[in-house]
């Protein structure tokens, strides 16, 4: 089925210039930039995107990471985008991520870790509305 999924390139990214890079990455692997517009956060924007980890000791830093400079904002498509992008981006700490994984080639650690993916169909729908309208969205 095809399915879309959200995205973030992080500040970690964009800081250091690589968003093309890491588009190339997601590219090659099948999946389709069908929307995407570069934001800087607000602490009200990126404290609402991560409230499922407010009770986490990681949440400030998290919330001020996300906020410190711009971020680019996706939706991706593809047969079974959510976990097809999962998978390309790696595990969460770049020490465990698989070879040719975004966050094995980019990340520079746990918190800065280049990428935000949706992890659900469910919630890939919550995100993407939070920053895109549907006319802003071309598959
Ligand atoms: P993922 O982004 O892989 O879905 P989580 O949803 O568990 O991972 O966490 C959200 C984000 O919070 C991570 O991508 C990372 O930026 C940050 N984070 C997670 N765990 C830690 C940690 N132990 N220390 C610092 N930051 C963390
Ligand atoms: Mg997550």
């Amino acid at each position: 089925m095809t399915e879309r999924t959200f995205s973030i390139l992080k500040p970690d990214a964009t800081r250091r210039n690589i968003t093309g890079k890491i588009n190339a990455v997601i590219e090659e692997a099948g999946l389709r930039i069908v929307a995407q517009r570069r934001v800087h956060l607000t602490d009200a924007q990126a404290k609402k995107f991560y409230e499922v980890h407010a009770e986490r000791p990681f949440y400030g830093e998290l919330v001020a990471q996300m906020t410190a400079e711009p971020v680019v904002v996706q939706v991706l498509e593809a047969e079974g985008a959510v976990a097809k992008y999962r998978e390309v981006m790696g595990a969460t700490n770049p020490d465990n991520a698989a070879e040719g994984t975004i966050r094995k080639l980019f990340a520079l650690s746990i918190g800065e870790n280049s990428v935000h993916g949706s992890d659900s169909l469910e919630n890939a729908g919550i995100e993407i509305a939070q920053f895109f309208k549907d006319e802003d969205i071309v598959g």
